[in-house]
């Protein structure tokens, strides 16, 4: 699962790299817009400068055309061979003459080129009479107007000098289309609302005023727009304006920069598509946006993939750890599957043809690991749940013969390079997952698998298909479990009490001693050590019981002694995993502190077999009996340990075990086992005490035999106190 801190820190930095976008594309966006606005504004500006000088050039042919004809005494060719230069002068001039109201020229002819109606209004019109405005050619649709301008004719006669201005060449001039970007162009139009230059040719010559439905038609432009774009070529008041314009036509919406010229009444205007500049500049942004968040995306898998590759591998090996076997468990019992084969080994004694010893490096699981992987083929999946443990899936239940060959393989040795050899040697268990639920509570593992090796064997012996059933083990494990619990609970809480059971001359049937029986206190009642004693045993926890009995049997000495002023006399149970420097260091130290004569304690010694280093034990055993202790060999007969422990220490008693004794009056056989344990224990000057005596007729038997003391319920059975 991913934990929930990588999902705040993935959405933490998803939000800083988001808004540092967004902010970054605003930011860019509005500069460049910016940008694009001054750049277009600036080329309007130098657009227009570049009409005016023209404008101004035509304007200024016009009013010296106007001062020469103010002159008297111009006769008609006169005047005609003035038109004629002054037009010809001029390189924007295409031709000039004059128009009376009635609407004949000089000559008296009818004027062919203009509409008269168009006209007439200029003859009312005030002014300076310079480029007063413009009218259409009659006789061309194209680019071909006429510059209008008022003059007071030879005897005041009111006329008109057209001036015939060639805009194909003022605009190729010009170059009012080279402005591209955005799907920019330039047009010009008269304050008359003629369009004397457009992008559009169908629009060229028509009139904003006069031809509202067609524009419209062709532009698309809406009634805003349309009025916006008439109010501004209207407008006079040049100093206070923002000369930008937004609007719609041709479907996209535009801004515009304007200006008006002051060498004529007309307004440039250099447009661009605005939508367009916009998803220009949203594609820009993305283009640097979307790559920044797939990067982004990318890392932050990768990110996770590690996280999660670094929690689920071992990371020496780059085997699959406990946690991913868990995850394993989990996830079978989701898919509803219970049944899965393992095989458990425990890699231990790993040694190479190189060195002697075992080797225990960690390089060494490195190789192993690294060949586990080279057989993969073999098995499904592999776990290192621990440093020495490894778990194969194996692939299915029947296939007996791959897991054989898995085994095989694993025993093989491995060799590391041309020269140096690895063998393993590990302990393996075959194990079926039967109780995959169980397993989810995965921390009980390390236990199993210390179960597992406490109880390897058995655990073998267990299974019948060759499989241990995990339920088996688990269930073993947790009566344990509770078993050690118990243990636990019982030495913290002290509640182990000493009971007392005599042991008696049989001749005379008198008490000598009596044997230290520890009990435990468990809801009220006294229960039998024997198993307790295993557990503690197993645990290592002996030793710490056998000095809690120890010391309350001596305080009981100790009361009696200063009771009655009599010692008596003890025997007392010594584990042989409890003997040891301290133990020694404790009994001297304690028998200071109850005042007890050496002289009347025995010590008996169980489980001898557990004597882990048998000299040294003789050691510490022959150091109580220097101080006067007395020894005696407990349970004589049940193993072979007995028989080098009495070689190598002299000892006071032999116990001979009660399974020797119970029933041997009615049993030929038995009483043979005896009479040899006796004639063993005879050599070794020590006297002989009988457990388990229940009735009159194995004392018979027992005297007969020589043995000279006895135990057991015909004398009394163990007893918390003293009667
Ligand atoms: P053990 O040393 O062989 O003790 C004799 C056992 O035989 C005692 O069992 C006792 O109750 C039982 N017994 C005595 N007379 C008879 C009889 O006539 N018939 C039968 N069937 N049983 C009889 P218990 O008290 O259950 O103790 C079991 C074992 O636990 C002892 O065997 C001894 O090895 C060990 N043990 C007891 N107390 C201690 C202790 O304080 N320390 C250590 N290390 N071991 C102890
Ligand atoms: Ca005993
Ligand atoms: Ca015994």
């Amino acid at each position: 699962m991913i934990k929930k801190r990588y999902v705040v820190a993935f959405v933490l930095l998803f939000l800083v790299v988001t808004t540092s976008s967004f902010i970054t594309y605003k930011k860019n966006y509005s500069l460049y817009l910016n940008e694009t606005k001054r750049t277009v504004k600036n080329v309007s500006n130098s657009v227009t400068y570049m009409y005016d000088s023209i404008f101004s050039s035509i304007c200024n042919s016009t009013k010296q055309t106007i001062e020469n004809l103010e002159q008297n005494d111009l006769s008609r060719s006169d005047i005609d061979e003035l038109l004629y230069t002054a037009s010809k002068d001029n390189y924007y001039i295409n031709n000039m003459y004059i128009v009376f109201e009635d609407g004949t020229t000089i000559n008296g002819f009818k004027e062919p080129y203009v509409d008269m109606k168009s006209i007439t209004p200029y003859f009312e019109r005030e002014g300076n009479g310079i480029c007063l405005g413009l009218i259409k050619s009659s006789k061309s649709d194209s680019n071909l107007f006429y510059g209008v301008t008022p003059i007071e004719f030879q005897n005041k006669k009111k006329a008109l000098l057209l001036v015939g201005i060639n805009y194909d060449l003022i605009n190729n001039i010009s170059r009012a289309d080279s402005y591209e970007v955005y799907e920019g162009y330039l047009y010009l139009l008269s304050n008359d609302g003629y369009f004397l230059y457009h992008k559009d040719p169908l629009l060229i010559g028509k009139n904003l005023f006069t031809d509202k439905k067609f524009i419209k038609d062709v532009t698309n432009m809406d009634d805003d727009s349309y009025n916006y774009l008439i109010k501004i070529i209207k407008n006079k008041n040049k100093e206070s304006r923002e000369n930008m314009i937004s609007y719609r036509a041709y479907n996209v919406e535009k801004i515009g920069y304007y200006n008006y010229l002051d060498s004529f009444d007309g307004t440039i205007m250099l447009s661009i598509n605005y939508t367009q500049l916009k998803h220009k500049q949203i594609k820009a942004t993305m283009r640097i946006i979307i790559p920044l968040l797939i990067s982004f995306l990318i890392a932050t898998y990768i990110l996770l993939k590690y996280i999660f590759l670094v929690k689920y591998t071992d990371y020496f090996t780059e085997v699959k750890n406990e946690l991913a076997f868990k995850k394993r468990i989990k996830k079978l019992h989701k898919q509803g599957k219970d049944n899965e084969n393992y095989l458990i080994i425990k890699v231990e004694n790993v040694t190479s043809n190189k060195d002697e010893e075992f080797l225990y490096d960690n390089s060494i699981y490195y190789y192993v690991s690294k060949y586990f992987k080279s057989i993969s083929s073999l098995y499904i999946d592999l776990y290192r749940i621990s440093r020495v443990h490894y778990v194969f899936v194996l692939k299915d239940e029947n296939s007996l013969k791959q897991i054989e060959k898995l085994l095989h393989n694993i025993n093989k040795n491995i060799s590391i390079d041309n020269e140096t050899n690895l063998f393993i040697r590990g302990k393996q268990l075959l194990l079926t997952i039967d109780d995959i639920k169980e397993l989810e509570n995965f921390e009980v593992v390390p236990q199993i698998i210390q179960y597992m090796e406490k109880n390897y064997e058995d655990l073998k012996i267990i299974s019948d298909t060759g499989f241990t059933k995990y339920s088996n083990i688990l269930n073993k494990s947790s009566c344990r479990l509770k078993d050690i619990l118990l243990l636990e609970r019982v030495i913290v809480n002290q509640n182990i009490v000493p009971f007392y059971q005599p042991i008696v001359e049989l001749k005379t049937e008198k008490i000598i001693k009596y044997e230290v029986l520890m009990r435990v206190k468990h809801n009220n009642e006294y229960l039998t050590p024997a198993k307790f004693i295993e557990i503690a045993e197993s645990e290592d926890r002996i030793e710490e019981i056998d000095r809690l009995v120890m010391r309350q049997a001596f305080q009981t000495y100790y009361r009696r002694l200063h009771k009655t002023g009599k010692h008596m006399r003890l025997s007392i149970n010594l584990s042989g995993k409890s003997i040891n420097q301290n133990m020694i260091d404790y009994i001297l130290k304690i028998i200071y502190k109850y005042n007890i004569d050496p002289s009347n304690i025995t010590f008996e010694l169980t489980e001898t077999a557990a004597l882990n280093n048998l000299n040294e034990c003789i050691w510490y055993l022959n150091k109580l009996r220097d101080k006067g202790f007395k020894l005696a060999i407990d349970d004589f007969g049940t193993g072979y340990a007995h028989v080098e422990l009495l070689s190598k220490l002299e000892v006071d008693y032999i116990k001979i075990d009660g399974a020797f004794i119970k029933g041997v009056e009615n049993d030929g056989k038995l009483l043979k086992t005896l009479n040899a344990l006796v004639y063993i224990s005879k050599n070794y000057d020590a006297k002989i005490i009988a457990e388990y005596v229940e009735n009159k007729e194995v004392i018979k038997v027992l005297e007969k035999l020589g043995v000279e003391y006895g135990q057991g319920y015909y004398f009394g059975k163990p007893e918390p106190i003293f009667t």
